[in-house]
């Protein structure tokens, strides 16, 4: 057993699933509660996780130091390093320059922690790593060497190799650290214990679909189904649950892609047989959003109508609960735990009146987007749905910047369907994690025809990722990328510039709102 300590890192939870995925019980523990937390639990290493506040500021999340005698092996991470230095009287300081994305490590010494499976590997070694920082340590603690190094910071990891004590600046539980599991797995065998690789199964599926109807008994259940992978996923664990107890509801908020509607009825009404309601509320949203340009004001409102919508349904249908598809990264920027930084809302989190008078049931709350496309497999879902991109809840009015009118919801239709048109013609779409366009606001000066025109910018953003915590802007060939712009000036005489995103996350979301 590992237990991680939360100093509020969007990605604490991920270093769970990582040591989940290699067969490694752990828990998250909130910094204040651990020492009352191991009296009672046996375990084997600590990790300390990142964290959105700086070590020497006032109030910042801390452990005492006896932390460091209790002769188990400790890993930091970022915020947990940066901690480690602090306690031990290293020094951490504001960093001259600010890391948010790729960067390339330099292992320095060897070391258990970077027994890194190539032989091709003479030191010094260097592995691409993923940072996301502000802070740097400045002076290591006595006792401590430096085993790794970066361009921009010179302790980028560190190791007191007698006491078992690792601090690393970089985050191993992303997917974009090369050999990060293979870090996180290091570690463990420090702690004396013997990770193994464990998939998604039958199994387990089939556990939470027993869990299901047993928690739900013979109560009347809603779903807000979007059609979307984790809606879609979730409504269908439910009716294998509970079969005719339960009604998905999709509601057509006339922010959705073209086609979308149609697609949808489809797949599971037609193939399915899951006998879908379908509610028309394009005006009721629109109305909601006229003059809103703040773009967590939107997200609320078109989250708050959605549950309107479905509080009416529930009513009508005498339900008592509420299925949705809300995922685990969903829960992590909606600011799940107590120390993280509230990125964006989620209308499926962060969007919920007080007053709800409807219980949630998210089936997939614990897992990640590549999970729950594995639970679709098993399902037997088509690869079609499975491996869908993901759109957002909130739909085209977050891809808009600004008001949303039926006339720009209408140009940014258009564009994502050009986009997505093309994407599928040069067969990229399993390459990519979302691809889509944005109604910038930009009016910028061209030319048509040899005469002035002053028209829309639209931007395209494509990006890979697996589980979303982080991504890269995807290097769409250009013959592609001019194909799109192209048609888009060309089909929509509104917009006369096209431009491409080139930013990574972090720092840039994937969503422009
Ligand atoms: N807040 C700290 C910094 O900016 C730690 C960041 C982190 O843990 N991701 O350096």
């Amino acid at each position: 057993m590992i237990a991680i300590i939360d100093f509020g890192s969007q990605t604490t939870h991920l270093i769970g699933r990582r040591l989940r995925e290699i067969s490694i019980p752990n828990i998250i523990v909130e910094p204040a509660e651990f020492f009352e937390k191991i009296k009672t639990i046996k375990y084997d290493g600590v990790i300390l996780s990142g964290g959105p506040t700086s070590v020497y500021e006032k109030d910042a999340p801390t452990i005492d130091k006896k932390i460091f005698d209790i002769g188990k092996p400790i890993l930091g991470i970022c915020y947990g390093e940066q901690l480690i230095a602090h306690l031990l009287n290293g020094k951490v300081k504001s960093g001259k320059k600010k890391e948010y994305g790729p960067a390339t490590l330099t292992i320095l010494k060897k070391s258990p922690l970077f027994k890194i499976p190539s032989s091709s590997y003479e030191l010094p070694a260097k592995i691409a790593v993923w940072m996301n920082h502000g802070d740097e340590v400045q002076k290591i603690p006595n006792g401590f060497e430096t085993i790794g190094t970066t361009d921009t910071i010179p302790h980028a990891a560190i190791a007191n190799e007698m006491k078992n004590i690792y601090g690393i600046q970089f985050h191993p539980e992303v997917l974009h650290t090369q050999f990060g599991i293979q870090i996180l797995k290091n570690f463990v065998k420090i702690c004396q214990l013997v990770p193994t690789d464990k998939p998604i199964s039958k199994d387990l599926v089939t556990q939470k679909i027993a869990d299901i109807t047993d928690s739900v008994g013979n109560m009347n259940v809603i779903g807000a189904f979007s059609g979307g992978v984790d809606s879609s996923i979730a409504c269908l664990m439910v009716y294998m649950a509970i079969g005719k107890q339960f009604t998905p509801i999709y509601i057509d908020s006339g922010l959705m892609r073209e086609g979308e509607t149609e697609e949808l009825k489809n797949v599971f009404v037609n193939n399915y047989q899951m006998k879908v309601k379908i509610i028309d509320a394009t005006y009721r949203f629109i109305n909601n959003l006229k003059g809103v340009t703040d773009p967590e004001k939107k997200r609320k409102i078109i989250g708050q109508t959605f549950i309107e919508t479905l509080q009416e349904e529930a009513e009508k249908h005498g339900a008592k609960l509420l299925v949705q598809g809300t995922i685990y990264p969903d829960v992590i920027e909606s600011a799940g735990s107590k120390h993280s930084k509230n990125i964006k809302s989620h209308h499926n989190v962060g969007g919920l009146p007080k007053n709800m008078k409807i219980a949630l049931l998210e089936p997939l709350r614990d897992f990640y987007k590549d999970e729950v496309r594995r639970i679709g497999d098993i399902l037997d879902l088509p690869k079609s749905i499975v491996n869908r991109h993901p759109f957002p809840g909130p739909g085209l009015a977050i891809r808009i910047i600004g008001e949303v009118t039926h006339v720009k919801l209408n140009t940014v239709r258009r564009a994502d369907q050009i986009v997505r048109e093309e994407i599928s013609k040069a067969n990229l779409d399993k390459d990519l994690w979302q691809v889509f366009a944005i109604f910038t606001g930009v009016k910028t000066t061209g030319v048509r025809g040899d005469d002035r025109a002053y028209g829309e910018t639209i931007a395209i953003r494509a990006v890979e990722s697996l589980d979303v915590m982080s991504s890269n802007f995807a290097k769409l060939p250009w013959e592609v990328l001019e194909k799109i712009s192209v048609r888009i000036v060309t089909e929509i005489t509104e917009v006369n510039r096209v431009v491409y995103d080139v930013t990574n996350k972090p720092p840039g979301t994937v969503e422009w709102e």
